[in-house]
C-alpha cells in the first residue's frame, strides 16, 4: 500500500488533501506537493507521521508562510503539513500570566486575545496578520521589541511538539524556573520545521502597558547614533520599547518625496529613529519622555524631534517604519537581514555600499534600516541584471565582510534554503557537525524538512 492509501486510513477528507483539490490550497503556488496534511489535533498528527516515518516520507512543516528564507518550499515527493487547522488559543491564565495556545494561532489573534484579558504579549512583526505562533518558535522571530522583551525564545515557557516518528513529547511547562535538566524546548525554538513539529505552546505574557510614548528624531552622525542608543535607554530608565533606525536612504524611498508619507522631519539627515517608551502611568511617563528629549537635545545627540501626541500620530511614524510595501518599486530586489557588532556597524554598511556602487555603478540602490538596539540591519539591494545571476554577487558583497567583523548572516528569519551555503560565515564546522548530530537524533531518517539549514 503506498503513502496515501495509507494516511487516508489515519485521516479523513479534512485532513488530507490529494490530487486536483491541492491546486486551491493557497501554499500551492508554485510547486505542487504529494499531498497536504491538515491536523485537527495533535493526536491525528502523530498518527500521520508514524506513517511518514515507516515509509521514509518527507515532510515540510507550514505555519502562514511568511517565512523570508525558503523554509516552506516543497519538491513534488514532499508533503506539505499546514497547521492551519491548529488554531485555537485554548485558554489564557491571567494569574500566571500565560497562555496555551495551538501552533497554528496566528501572531495577531493571541496579541488581541491578551489585550482584552488587558495583558500583552510583545512579539510584534509586520507579518503579524498571517503568520503563527508555531513558525514564530520554529525562526525564534524577533521583530519590533526585542529590545525589551527578547525574541520568542524568551516568551515561551513549555512546548508540545510530535517527533518524525510520531512520538508526542508534552513539555507543557507553565512556570519561570524549571531547571529540571536539560531545557529542550529551546532546541525546537529555531531548528526551522527540520527537528520536530510544534503543535502547542506555553506563552508567557506580560501585563499591558498603560502608557506608551514615540517619537521620531533625527541624527547628524553614526557616532551619535550609538551614543543615542546608550543615553536614550538610561533617560528612560529601562522603559524603551524600540529603538528602530533608518538611514537616510530608506527615509527617502518609503516617503518618495512626501507623495506616500508625510515627512514628519525634513528628509536632509544622515539617520532617524523611532524611539517608543511603554510603561504603566500616561502622565508621568510623558513627562518623562519629554524629559528625556530635552536631555538629548542638550547633549547633543539629536538634531531635530516630532514627539507624538496620539495613538494615530504614533501610528503614523510606525507605518514609515513598517512600510515594505513601498519598497516594491523598487523591484527587482533582494532583502538581507544580518547582526554585527554594533562598533563595527558603521564600517560594515559603508563597505556593502560601496561594494554594490562598485558592481553596479549605473544602476543599483543599497537600502539600509534596522534594529539598533539589539545589532540588527536589513539591506535592501537593487542590482542591474537578471535575477538569478546577480543575486551570488550581491549575497557575497553583503555576507563576507561579516566574517571579519564576527557578524551574523541571519538575525531574525533563520536560513531555510536560502542561506544555506553561507552558514559557514557564522558557524564553525564543529558547530555546523554538532547541529547536524542533534538532527540524526531527532529524526534519524531525515524526513522533516530535508535539506534546509544545512545538507543532511
Ligand atoms: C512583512 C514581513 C515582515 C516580517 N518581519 C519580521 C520581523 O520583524 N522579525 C522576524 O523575525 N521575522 C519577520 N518576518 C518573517 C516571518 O514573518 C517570520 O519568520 C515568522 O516567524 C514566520 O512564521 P510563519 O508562521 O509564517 O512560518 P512559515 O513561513 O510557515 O515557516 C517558517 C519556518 O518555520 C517552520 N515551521 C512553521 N510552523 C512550524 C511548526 N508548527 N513546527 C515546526 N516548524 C514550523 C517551517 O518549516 C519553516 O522552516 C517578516 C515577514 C514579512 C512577510
Amino acid at each position: 500500500m503506498g503513502i496515501i492509501e495509507r494516511l487516508q486510513q489515519c485521516l479523513d477528507s479534512q485532513s488530507l488533501i490529494v490530487g486536483e483539490a491541492l491546486r486551491a490550497h493557497p501554499a500551492c503556488i508554485y510547486l505542487i506537493p504529494k499531498a497536504i496534511i491538515r491536523p485537527g489535533s495533535t493526536e491525528e498528527l502523530a498518527a500521520a507521521m508514524t506513517v511518514c516515518h515507516e515509509l521514509g516520507q518527507t515532510v515540510v512543516t507550514r505555519g502562514g508562510g511568511s517565512g523570508l528564507v525558503g523554509g516552506t518550499v516543497c519538491e513534488g515527493e514532499d508533503i506539505l503539513l499546514s497547521l492551519e487547522r491548529m488554531n485555537r488559543i485554548e485558554s489564557i491564565d491571567v494569574l500566571g500570566r500565560t497562555a496555551t495556545v495551538q501552533a497554528g494561532v496566528p501572531l495577531q489573534a493571541l496579541q488581541d486575545a491578551a489585550a482584552a484579558k488587558a495583558l500583552f504579549f510583545p512579539l510584534d512583526l509586520g507579518a503579524r496578520g498571517s503568520a503563527t505562533l508555531g513558525g514564530n518558535l520554529a525562526t525564534n522571530a524577533g521583530g519590533n521589541r526585542v529590545i525589551r522583551y527578547g525574541m520568542t525564545r524568551d516568551m515561551v515557557l513549555g512546548l508540545e511538539v510530535v517527533l518524525s516518528d510520531g512520538r508526542i513529547i508534552s513539555a507543557m511547562n507553565s512556570v519561570i524556573k524549571n531547571n529540571s535538566g536539560y531545557d529542550l524546548k529551546h532546541l525546537f525554538v529555531g531548528s526551522e520545521g527540520t527537528l520536530g513539529i510544534i503543535t502547542r505552546a506555553v506563552m508567557r505574557l506580560q501585563p499591558a502597558p498603560l502608557s506608551e510614548n514615540t517619537a521620531l528624531v533625527a541624527v547628524s552622525s553614526f557616532d551619535r547614533l550609538v551614543r543615542l542608543l546608550g543615553q536614550a535607554d538610561q533617560h528612560l530608565g529601562g522603559a524603551m520599547s524600540a529603538f528602530e533606525v533608518m538611514w537616510q536612504s530608506y527615509y527617502e524611498a518609503i516617503c518618495q518625496g512626501g507623495k506616500r508619507h508625510r515627512y514628519p522631519i525634513r528628509d536632509s539627515y544622515p539617520f532617524y529613529v523611532l524611539i517608543e517608551s511603554l510603561g504603566a502611568n500616561q502622565e508621568a511617563d510623558n513627562q518623562r519622555f519629554a524629559a528625556a528629549l530635552e536631555a538629548l537635545f542638550e547633549q547633543g545627540l539629536i538634531e531635530d524631534a516630532v514627539l507624538t501626541k496620539s495613538r494615530r500620530e504614533a501610528e503614523a511614524l510606525w507605518a514609515i517604519r513598517d512600510d515594505v510595501e513601498a519598497l516594491m518599486s523598487l523591484f527587482p530586489y533582494f532583502v538581507f537581514d544580518v547582526s554585527v557588532p554594533l562598533a563595527e556597524m558603521e564600517s560594515y554598511v559603508a563597505e556593502v555600499e560601496a561594494g554594490v556602487k562598485a558592481a553596479w555603478p549605473e544602476d543599483q540602490c543599497c537600502i539600509v534600516f534596522g534594529h539598533l538596539g539589539d545589532g540588527n540591519l536589513h539591506f535592501v539591494i537593487r542590482a542591474a541584471g537578471e535575477f538569478e545571476q546577480v543575486r551570488e554577487q550581491v549575497n557575497e558583497i553583503v555576507y563576507e565582510p561579516l566574517r571579519s567583523r564576527k557578524g551574523v548572516i541571519s538575525a531574525e528569519h533563520g536560513i531555510g534554503l536560502e542561506k544555506r551555503p553561507y552558514l559557514n560565515i557564522s558557524r564553525s564546522q564543529d558547530e555546523i557537525e554538532l547541529m547536524k548530530l542533534i538532527k540524526r537524533s531527532f529524526d534519524p531518517k531525515g524526513i522533516l524538512n530535508p535539506g534546509k539549514i544545512f545538507e543532511a
